[in-house]
Parts: structure tokens; C-alpha cells; sequence
């Protein structure tokens, strides 16, 4: 194996993210294992999903089934579903081809010694990916993580490529803490991300001093079987476990900034005080927010409404594979965005937002919505991998 380290596909050296010696070691260290080698299949990179039988593993699948860049080499799941055809091993839960024509694909343990690949897309529950994911790292792969067990660590990235691209600086000072060729890259919570990329650019044109939400989210959000239909047929459900605390804490945390380079690089969150309350309903996918939030200098409605329609994203210029034609959208409409409606726009990775008016509490309120199990999972995961090979940080030396 040569030494593990960024290098572009046109061969450059990355000037923000080099190895230490340390790393060098550490990569030379695993050149007994099968993850993290520099061999491509062309031009593409070897990819496995772990969790690839659950909600969100499944659009992986799919996602990367005709990937330009990810060629898709195995898919792993529990001890469960270990053996069996991936037919198998689910039930598929999308309209399109069944199992992404990979139904005869054999279901791979979620171990490093079980497959060779270079990135996995990990859509594990948090329990399961808290010692998982890191034995990925550790063998030299790249994991981009759906689960939150990691999210919130100093030295990890919470990516939203559109806002918070520069956050992928962090990654040389996480392998050089934990000694690992690979890294762990996450994106947000699925409620996360529609609040983070609303308020994005009211923090970027006015500064945010405050945030009170509520969410309305889909069934899907719960993973599959999820809720049972006994309980959320014709009802509404006021608590998600956990959900709100993930809320409050990850939207600081992307909207923050990355301070210092290389090895001094450090996350500086943003902080103003967010109030969640999130709630189940009976949708299939999407979730959607009714946000009000208090901002510096009182701006009016009409301020505001053009913030949302000026806001250039980070991957401007990228050509990123997953990115949407437009991040986000302000309906002129007065009674949308509506899940049914508008969740699939932009192949689910558009953030529609609608009715911006004034707040007798805060100052400005609207609506917003975003697709859980596409921008909130596996498309954004996805995305956070286009990011880092178009950003060089995704690249091993031939
Ligand atoms: P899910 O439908 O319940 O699927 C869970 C997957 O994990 C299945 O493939 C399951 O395999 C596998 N798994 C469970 N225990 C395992 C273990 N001990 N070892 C290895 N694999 C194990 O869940 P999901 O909704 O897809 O969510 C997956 C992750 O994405 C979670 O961390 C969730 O919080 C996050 N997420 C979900 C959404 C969403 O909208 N659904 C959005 C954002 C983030 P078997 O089939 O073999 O049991």
C-alpha cells in the first residue's frame, strides 16, 4: 500500500490537509487490513453502506447505485441480516427499482475484516455506530455518518456543504487526536438541517439572537418499522425522543466557525438560545418547522424574504453530483411549502421555505421544510462525500 495521504486527483498535494508523520505511521500500520488501500475501481471510489437494510440505508443504496465518482462494492447490516441476499435481508421501501438492482448482493457484517472499501456511508442506529464507525477510522476509511453519537465531538465535523464547507478543516486535527488514517465526518440531525439552512442566512445578513421552533415530523424519521400505525394514524405525537436536545445544540454548532488551520483548527459554535419542540405526524416524508426568531437590527419582512432569495451556498461553483439545482426556495405561495407538494423537489435536497411575516413575540416567523430521509440522511451524506473529494480532502496517493 503507498502512504495514505490527500492528494488531488490531478495528483496536488492539499495545502490545508497533510498528514503528520504520525498519520504516515498510522496508515503504514494498517496495510495489513482491506479498508483505506488507493485502489479505485476507474475513476471511482470503492463504497459500502453500513445499516444498508434500514430507511435510510436503503436511499444510500439507491443513491449510490449509478454514482459518477462511488462505485457501491458491499452493503452490511446486523448480525441479523449477515448472509442473505440483500432481496432477503429488507423489505424495499421505495417506489423505484427494487433493491437498486442489487438484490443478489450478499449482506456483509459491519466490520472492517468483512469487505474492502475506501468510504462508508453509515446509516447505524447510535448505538451500534458508536464502536463501528471508528474501527472504520481506525483501519483507514473514510465514514460519513448519519448517527449522532459522534456529531457534537470537538473534532468532528457537523457538514451542511452549503454553509459550513470550511468545517471539513477540522478532520486533520481529529486523525492526528486519535491516531487514525481514516475520519469520521457527520451530517445533521433530519430536523436539524431544515432550521440550520433557514437560518443560515439571516445569521450570515443580520445575526440570529434568538429561535423558538416547532416541528411537524414524518413517520419515516422514526427507521423502519418505526411507529406503529395504531398510534400515529389520525394523530399527532408531541415527543421524539431525544430529538429536541439534538435540535438546540447541532444548528450552533454548523452555524459557528471554524477557527485557526491544520492542527490548531477549532470549532467556534454560534450562540444564540434555540427553543425546540418537536412533535410526530402522520406524513410519509418531510419534515416541516414553523421557526420564529429575533433578529439584530429588527429587519423587515421584505429584508428578510431577500436574504432567503441572495443567499449563495458554500458549493457555489463545485458542480457537486448531489447538490440541488436550488438550495433554497422562498414560495411566494400563502399556503405552502406542504410535504406532499414540494418534499421531492431537487431530487429531496431543496430546502422550501414560505410565509415569512412579522412576529408580535420575536420579530419574524415562516414555515420550512426539507426531505428527512434525503437532505437529513442520505442525500446529505452523500453530498458531505462530494464535498470532500472536490475539496481534495478524499484522496489517497497513487
Ligand atoms: P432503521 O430503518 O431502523 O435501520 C437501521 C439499520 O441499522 C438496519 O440496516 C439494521 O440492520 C442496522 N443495525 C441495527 N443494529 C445493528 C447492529 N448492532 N450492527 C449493525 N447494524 C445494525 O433506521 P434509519 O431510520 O435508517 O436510521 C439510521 C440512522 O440514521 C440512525 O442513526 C438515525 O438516527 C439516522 N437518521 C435517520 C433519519 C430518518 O429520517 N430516518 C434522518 C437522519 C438520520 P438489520 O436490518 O440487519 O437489523
Amino acid at each position: 500500500m503507498s502512504d495514505f495521504r490527500s492528494v488531488g486527483r490531478n495528483g496536488n498535494q492539499n495545502a490545508d490537509i497533510r498528514v503528520s508523520p504520525h498519520q504516515q505511521n498510522a496508515s503504514r500500520g494498517i496495510s495489513s487490513t482491506t479498508i483505506g488501500s488507493p485502489e479505485r475501481i476507474g475513476r471511482k471510489l470503492r463504497a459500502a453502506v453500513l445499516g444498508a437494510t434500514g430507511v435510510v440505508g436503503q436511499r444510500f443504496v439507491r443513491r449510490l447505485a449509478d454514482h459518477p465518482d462511488f462505485e457501491l462494492v458491499a452493503i452490511a447490516a446486523s448480525e441479523r441480516s449477515v448472509g442473505k441476499t440483500y432481496r432477503d435481508a429488507c423489505s424495499w421501501h421505495l417506489d423505484s427499482e427494487a433493491y437498486a438492482g442489487r438484490g443478489d448482493m450478499i449482506v456483509q457484517a459491519c466490520s472492517p475484516n468483512a469487505f474492502e472499501a475506501d468510504l462508508v456511508f453509515s446509516a447505524l442506529d447510535t448505538e451500534p455506530a458508536r464502536d463501528i464507525e471508528p474501527a472504520f477510522a481506525a483501519a483507514g476509511a473514510f465514514v460519513f455518518s448519519n448517527a449522532s453519537t459522534y456529531r457534537m465531538e470537538e473534532d468532528v465535523p457537523l457538514l451542511i456543504p452549503e454553509l459550513n464547507a470550511a468545517h471539513l478543516g477540522i478532520i486533520e486535527r481529529q486523525r492526528a487526536n486519535r491516531g487514525w488514517p481514516g475520519a469520521i465526518i457527520t451530517n445533521p440531525n433530519c430536523t436539524t438541517v431544515v432550521l440550520a439552512s433557514a437560518l443560515a442566512p439571516l445569521e450570515r445578513a443580520f445575526g440570529i439572537e434568538a429561535v423558538m421552533m416547532t416541528s411537524m415530523q414524518a413517520i419515516s424519521g422514526a427507521g423502519y418499522p418505526g411507529v406503529s400505525a395504531l398510534d400515529i394514524a389520525g394523530n399527532v405525537i408531541p415527543y421524539i425522543r431525544n430529538e429536541e436536545p439534538k435540535v438546540e445544540s447541532e444548528a450552533d454548532k454548523i452555524l459557528g466557525r471554524l477557527a485557526g488551520a491544520g492542527l490548531d483548527a477549532a470549532q467556534a459554535p454560534a450562540s444564540f438560545p434555540i427553543s425546540a419542540t418537536c412533535t410526530r405526524v402522520p406524513v410519509n416524508e418531510g419534515h416541516t418547522i414553523t421557526v420564529s426568531v429575533r433578529l439584530k437590527g429588527n429587519p423587515s419582512v421584505e429584508q428578510v424574504e431577500e436574504a432567503f432569495r441572495s443567499f449563495v451556498p458554500d458549493t457555489a461553483g463545485l458542480n457537486l453530483h448531489s447538490a440541488p439545482d436550488r438550495f433554497i426556495v422562498l414560495s411566494d405561495n400563502p399556503d405552502r411549502p406542504q410535504p406532499r407538494r414540494d418534499v421531492e423537489a431537487d431530487g429531496g435536497m431543496r430546502i422550501t421555505i414560505g410565509r415569512v411575516r412579522p412576529c408580535p413575540v420575536l420579530g419574524i416567523k415562516f414555515v420550512a421544510l426539507g426531505h428527512n430521509t434525503e437532505r437529513g440522511a442520505a442525500g446529505a451524506s452523500v453530498l458531505n462525500a462530494e464535498l470532500a473529494l472536490a475539496k481534495e480532502v478524499l484522496h489517497w496517493a497513487s
